[in-house]
């Protein structure tokens, strides 16, 4: 392990606790804040102390029964699947109004309880309410299929929510990612059971209070907060609850998938990355090297298309390592809260010893160019410094496995070819970033990448509209605009014969005498 100099304060920083913490965090069922039926609860810590602040209600099966039976008395009994698109994008807009108007409020609680610098957690707070402003539009502007089957026919799509939803999501960005599921979800009409992640219950908290004053009738909405084997896992195996929308490790989605068969439930699976960033010699260097940096320490690392695998045509190898390395050593880690704080906190103690047992791992397999373990002003909290590993060889573990933190593997290329194969050469297929001034090859490597998402010469920005999901162990099924839409719906086709009918007529022979 080595230590490095950054442009931070010596001493380590005072920290932010904000004012207003709730003294519980409980679940929101059939539009009331409960505790567990049997009274279990599990303590909340923040990644800068790593103290507990809080204990929040752990959701046993008892207490998915009752959220699923509210869900479902909603969608059964209530207005919310039947009212028409008009109306509930109202509400969803009022939604979005108010995330927005709170988004300073929203970003302090979920950098103090993710770890998450507050610059960043702001933007993400801002994407949750976009999220909602998108489908409110959506849906008063969609249209279904209608086919003339000419002298015959009429066949149109009736659309329908399909029921009660269960969304499971992960700790990194978690208000923002809750907002990805609850946004289409509530807007094709389903009623929901939110279990979101037990490291980051604080966020998910807040949505009780905002949709009830938008306007959500009571039962549309239920969160059960608690562990993934307890609560996602009574969620997973419901008999009432029709899909399931996941986003969370491959393994855990393997796990949900298989748990999911019994019961035939429709799932999307949003799982983990290692994603290439593929620069070639011809690429502008400077916009490559900023675009590569954001995308691999941005979110602290935690972030499911991090470029965390980046591959360099050998002509501008050396330069760019050399440049990589210098920018990474200056990256200012620290303080969660502090608007200068480019790399915060990370998330919890568990995964804070996960992601320093890779950089163990990596001096082995790389050469270490910059970070390799906590920085030195920061003595406590989950704090790493920006980590850069380069010379790495495919099989190397810190260039197959997951990371999820600020953890990066370089590798030089010399052919297309090459470059193709190692960008291709992992189980995962999430995102691929390309950077080439060469349009051809831009296109033709894009279109052969194992990715289900590939960004040319850009980091990763994306239109709400875009499909949204990864190949091969990164996922299952796309969202994103009206596919997600899809996924929340039944599309029962309709058939109306138009004139005399003309069948076959069975049975209408004469029958001979006797
Ligand atoms: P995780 O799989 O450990 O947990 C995700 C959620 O699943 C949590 O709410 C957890 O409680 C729940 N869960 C765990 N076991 C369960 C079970 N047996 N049944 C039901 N639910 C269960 O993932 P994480 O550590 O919270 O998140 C990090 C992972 O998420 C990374 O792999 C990252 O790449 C991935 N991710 C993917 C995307 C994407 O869009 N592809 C986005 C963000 C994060």
């Amino acid at each position: 392990m080595t230590t490095q100099t950054t442009t931070a304060p010596a001493a380590t920083p005072v920290q932010h606790i904000p004012d207003g913490l709730p003294e519980r965090i409980q679940h929101f069922i059939a539009g009331e804040f409960v505790d567990s039926v049997g009274g279990e609860t599990f303590d909340v810590l923040d990644p800068v102390s790593n103290e507990n602040y809080v204990t929040a209600a752990a959701g046993q099966k008892a207490d998915i029964d009752r959220a699923v039976a509210a869900a479902r008395k909603a969608f059964d009994d209530g207005p919310w699947p039947r009212m028409l698109p008009r109306a509930r994008s109202r509400i969803l807009n009022t939604i979005a109004d108010i995330v927005e108007s709170r988004d300073a409020r929203l970003a302090e609680l979920e950098s103090f309880d993710s770890g998450l610098p507050i610059t960043q957690a702001l933007g993400q707070a801002q994407r949750a309410a976009e999220n909602f402003r998108f489908f409110a539009d959506l849906i008063v502007a969609q249209s279904d299929d209608t086919y003339k089957v000419p002298g015959r026919q009429l066949n149109y799509v009736n659309r329908k929510p399909k029921g009660v939803a269960g969304l499971i999501t992960p700790w990194n960005t978690p208000f923002m990612l809750e907002s990805w599921k609850l946004a289409p979800a509530l807007a094709s009409g389903c009623t929901v059971v939110l279990k979101p992640a037990e490291f980051t219950p604080l966020s998910a908290s807040l949505w009780a209070d905002i949709f009830r004053e938008a306007g959500v009738p009571d039962g549309v909405f239920n969160l059960v907060n608690g562990l993934g084997e307890e609560a996602g896992d009574a969620l997973v195996k419901h008999p009432d609850v029709q899909l399931i929308s996941f986003t969370g490790e491959s393994s855990t989605g393997r796990l949900i998938f298989a748990n999911c068969a019994p019961t035939l439930k429709g799932m999307s699976m949003e799982l983990g990355g290692k994603s290439p960033a593929v620069i070639f010699a011809d690429a502008d260097l400077d916009a490559a090297l900023d675009s590569t940096l954001f995308g691999v320490f941005s979110l602290n690392g935690e972030r499911c298309t991090a470029g965390s695998r980046i591959l360099v045509e050998r002509p501008v190898y050396d330069e760019f390592v050399e440049r990589f390395a210098a920018r990474a050593k200056n990256i200012v880690v620290g303080d969660p809260h502090d608007p200068k704080t480019e790399v915060g906190a990370l998330v919890h103690p568990e995964h804070f010893a996960k992601v320093m047992s890779y950089v163990e791992i990596g001096t082995s397999e790389g050469r270490l160019v910059a970070g390799g373990g906590r920085p030195e002003h920061l003595p406590t909290g989950n704090y790493v410094q920006p980590t850069v590993f380069v010379d790495v060889k495919p099989d190397a573990r810190i260039f197959q496995e997951e990371i999820f933190g600020p953890v990066v593997a370089i590798t030089p290329f010399d052919t297309e070819d090459e470059a193709l194969e190692l960008a291709n050469g992992v189980k995962y297929g999430l995102a691929a970033y390309i950077w080439t001034s060469n349009l051809e090859r831009a296109h033709t490597f894009a279109q052969a990448v194992e990715s289900g998402m590939v960004w040319l010469n850009s980091h990763n920005v994306r239109d709400l509209r875009t499909p949204f999901g990864g190949v091969k162990a990164s996922g299952l099924g796309h969202e994103g605009g009206y596919r997600s839409l899809d996924f929340y719906s039944d599309q029962q086709a309709v058939h109306i014969t138009l004139g005399p009918v003309h069948t076959a007529r069975f049975g209408a022979h004469e029958t001979p005498a006797s």
